[in-house]
């Protein structure tokens, strides 16, 4: 039977170099940087929530909804991005966006990148005048931990009987990298499965994540356009 890859892949950091969620966070946050650091230290070593960080963080922001999108319009997605989802999806494989950012900018994001048509799964901003609530409509309860559980993501698409690559730079990725078949890593999330024994292949950008999906033959023999590149990872 033919191999059916599902890449997952994590938003800010990943598909998009920057992140944007935090990025509009400190642009629009009222609460001074120490605040802030106190709240990120706390969801680092585990004693906060992503969910009760998000709260915190979006409590102390003061912006209106188009504000907001204007901002966050400032960033670009990795340019590599769209051709390696194009390429991916051509082969019958599956990329969806997974994010404990928001809505708001990832579909816009993506549509402008011509990528509307890639699902993606985020949270929520709710925005009436310049307050703004979050919502968690992935919430899982199997996970107290996260706002949207990467976890349950991966292993839906392996019930669907996928092989699943889970793709990204952040400790909001631990759950599905700890789920996944394989994992390509950056950043934070690389450190982490170096240190949890979580196997990781690392990348930089989504160039990287092209030739190693070819090099699995996630899209095909015959068609590779940079055959070297691919049988160099
Ligand atoms: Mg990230």
């Amino acid at each position: 039977m033919k191999r059916r890859f599902a890449f997952l892949c994590d938003f800010d950091g990943t598909v998009s170099p920057e992140d944007i969620g935090a990025a509009l966070v400190e642009r629009y946050s009222r609460t001074g940087g120490a605040g802030k650091q106190v709240l990120l230290e706390g969801w680092r070593s585990g004693s906060l929530g992503t969910r009760e960080l998000i709260e915190a963080e979006c409590a102390s922001l003061d912006v209106s909804e188009a504000e907001a999108l204007d901002f966050t319009r400032r960033f670009r997605l990795d340019p590599d991005f769209a051709p390696f989802a194009r390429r991916v999806l051509e082969a019958g494989g599956a990329v969806m966006v997974l994010s404990e950012g928001y809505g708001l900018y990832i579909r816009d994001q993506l549509a402008r990148a011509g990528l509307a048509h890639v699902p993606w799964a985020a949270n929520y901003l709710v925005f009436e005048g310049r307050r703004v609530t979050p919502e968690f409509p992935h919430a899982s309860p199997e996970c107290p931990r996260c706002g949207n559980c990467k976890g349950a993501h991966v292993r839906r698409y392996r019930d669907l009987g996928f092989e699943t690559v889970m793709v990204g730079d952040g400790l909001s990725d631990r759950c599905g990298a700890g789920a996944a078949d394989r994992v390509l890593a950056r950043g934070e999330l690389l450190g982490w499965c170096r240190a949890e024994n979580v196997a990781a292949d690392p990348f930089e950008s989504f160039a990287d994540v092209l030739r190693w999906a070819l090099g699995l033959g996630v899209a095909g023999a015959g068609v590779d356009p940079d055959p070297a590149g691919a049988r160099g990872h």
